[in-house]
This record gives structure tokens, sequence and C-alpha cells, in this order.
């Protein structure tokens, strides 16, 4: 049997023991230090924004900027169906409800034309969101233009989440700058790791002071602890921290791989009758994070998820589209818009498949994956 081939694993470059050993020498192993510093610095040059908070996690900056907008229980949000349950987990655990926005086909991000609807509908019942939570999936910007005036007009602030998108471009302006507050992701399978991490990224310094202190247990200032409030323990590690800058420097070069080993399944399914990729439309440049198709079965002769067990049974990890957040059980009966009378979560979800799209994967490796796929299309 051969080496598993995975969907998205992570891809050191070499110098990222180097700056662990340094963080060892100098014993700033413990939380904080020079490490974190200079990640914020260069996370928030990197995003264009003018601060940057290092964290656990990226779902460790949803629920600070749930935090920091004070959404609390009964409190309404708008939020991208097609997600990652990530995306929204803590404005639930807050006891915030959840609307849901379809996709548009253009994209497969937020549709404004859906998004509309919501805002009609909440005028119109006089109970307005607290937040809209957008979604850059699989790498790809969303309609800006189209969703940021929506919600300016009824001034309604923007959780961005760039968790998948970091290095992707919205005509030219880097993905993570357009929510009131953005985060990427550092998790093991995103375009670059720190093993596990996350940076909240904002406009407004005071808000990410404000998450500093709240990321650390909120502790007041005073010689011993004391509190007047209840925080969280949400920092990176210094030594994860250091894992992260040396990814910073290689991820023009990791966009570049994934957008080269995106190329090639496009050159070999490009004639198949029934495959569809992930579109990209003119005002977006994706970083490819994952290659996502749709198949569909009457033309291709093959289903997404019989496709899926082939490539299992030749080791090769692929996945369904994420199934969109209406579909879940445990948000049954939650309110849900969709795009022009259409279900388009739904479709994706029922047709697509994201194949192997690491920035390591070796061109023999994506030709086996090629070559099992090839096999079942008609
Ligand atoms: C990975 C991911 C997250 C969560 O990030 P973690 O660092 O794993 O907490 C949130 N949203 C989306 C869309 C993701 O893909």
């Amino acid at each position: 049997m051969r080496n598993r081939i995975y969907l998205s694993p992570p891809h050191m470059g070499g110098e990222e023991i180097d700056y662990v050993k340094e963080a060892f020498e100098t014993n700033w192993v413990a939380p904080l230090g020079p490490h974190v510093e200079a990640f914020e610095r260069e996370c928030a040059a990197y995003a264009g924004t003018k601060a940057a908070l290092a964290l656990s996690s990226g779902t460790a900056a949803v629920w600070l900027a749930s935090d920091l907008m004070n959404i609390r229980r009964n409190d309404v949000f708008f939020c991208s169906s097609l997600t990652f349950v990530a995306t929204l987990a803590p404005l639930v655990q807050r006891g915030a409800v959840p609307a849901f926005i379809d996709s548009e086909p253009e994209s497969w991000n937020m549709s404004p034309q859906a998004l509309r609807e919501a805002f009609d509908d909440a005028r119109e019942t006089g109970v307005m969101p607290r937040a809209v939570i957008i979604v850059n999936l699989y790498g790809q910007a969303c309609d800006m233009d189209n969703i940021l005036p929506i919600c300016a007009e009824y001034g309604v602030p923007i959780i961005e989440d760039a968790a998948e998108s970091m290095g992707a471009l919205y005509k030219g302006v880097r993905t993570g700058s357009f929510g009131k507050f953005s985060f990427y992701s550092f998790n093991g399978n995103k375009i670059i790791t720190t093993s596990g991490g996350g940076v909240l990224l904002s406009d407004d310094e005071e808000s990410i002071g404000r998450a500093r202190f709240l990321s650390a247990q909120a502790r007041d200032r005073a010689p011993w602890y004391q509190h007047s409030e209840i925080g969280y323990n949400f920092r990176m590690s210094n030594v994860l921290a250091g894992i992260g800058l040396a990814q910073l420097k290689l991820l023009p070069q990791r966009i570049a791989a994934r957008k080269t080993v995106f190329e090639k399944y496009r050159e070999a399914f490009s004639g198949a009758p029934g495959i569809s990729f992930m579109p990209e439309p003119e005002w977006s440049a994706s970083n490819h994070w994952l290659t996502a198709i749709t198949i569909d079965p009457l033309k291709a002769g093959v289903a997404n998820m019989r496709l899926m067990e082939a490539l299992e049974s030749e080791n090769i990890e692929s996945r369904p589209i994420w199934k969109p957040m209406h579909l879940q059980p445990v948000f049954e009966g939650m309110k849900y818009y969709p795009h022009e009378g259409r279900d388009v979560g739904r479709e994706l979800f029922e047709n697509g498949l994201c194949l192997p799209s690491g920035s390591n994967l070796t061109e023999d490796d994506q030709a086996f994956v090629i070559k099992t796929i090839s096999r079942l299309l008609r």
C-alpha cells in the first residue's frame, strides 16, 4: 500500500526548528515572549490591519470578537451557511441565535441577494442582527462590494472568517482586513500552520487591546491577581509563534504551490463531462487552499461519495464540501435565506468534493490521485 495522501497536511520549511530552538535557548518557552510580539506585528502588516492578537486557535478569535461586540443571549446574527461550525459556535454558546444566509453559485460564498432578503425581513420584524459573519470559503474572498454596503446601510458590524483565506485577494486587497474583526487560523490543515493557532485582526486598536486583556484571564492592573471581569486563556505560546514566523516567510511559495496543484487538476479534468471547479470570479484571487470540484453524477457516471470511497480504497484522503449549517441537526428549525429560491449550499454539499491539495503534494502523488479519479469517470 502506498503512503497515505492527505487532503491538506502541514508543510514545514526547515527554519521553524531554528525559531523553536531560539525559544528554548532563551527560555521563552513560557507563554508570550518576543516571537509572539514579532508574529503579531507581521500578521497585522500582512493583513494590512492596525492591530493583531495571536491566539491558541481561530475559534478563540471568534470568541473574542463576539465578546468585544457584546453579543448576548437571544441576540440574532446572520451567518454564511456554507462553512465549518467553528465560524459561529462561540456565538451559539453565548446563547445568540443564527439566521443562515445561502451561497451564490458565482463564488460559493455569501449571496448578497439572500443577505438583502434577510435584512428586509429583519426590518419588517424589527429584529436587527447584531453581527454578520462572512466566510471566505476554501481560500476565496466573498463579493465584498455587494455585501459590505448592505451591512453598512444598517450599521451592522462584520466578522470576517478568513481562517482559510490567508493570502487571498479581493480586487487586489488581502482578505483578513474586511471585517470590523477578521481572523486567520493556523490549524494544522491551513495554508500555513503553527500546529494550532489563530490571529484576531482589526483596525480598532483599542478593541484589540481589550481582547489582549480578556485573552489572558482579564487581570486588573494590580500587584496581586485581581479580577473585575472574567476572561479567557487564549494566548498563543511563544514556541508556536516561532513556527508561525518561519511559516509566514514561506506563504508566497505555499500559495504558488497550491495554485499549481489546482491548475494540474483543472488541466486533467477540464474536458471531463460532469466535472466543474469552484468558480473564481474576476474580482477574486484565491489562495487555492483546497481544490474543490462538483460532480454531476448523470454526466460523470459517478457520484461524489462513490469517488470519495474509491479514493479512500487507494489510501487517498478527500472530503465532501462543508455540510451547510442550515442542514445540521443542531440548527434544525433555524432561519435560512436561500439564494433566489435555490438551495445552493445543499447543491454544493450533495455534489462536491475537496481533493488532496497540500503544497507538499508530490507530482507523482497528484498523478496517482488523477489516475484514480479518471478510472471512474465516463
Ligand atoms: C479552520 C477554520 C476555523 C477554525 O479555526 P481553528 O484554528 O481550527 O479554531 C474557522 N472557520 C473556518 C472556515 C475554518 O476552516
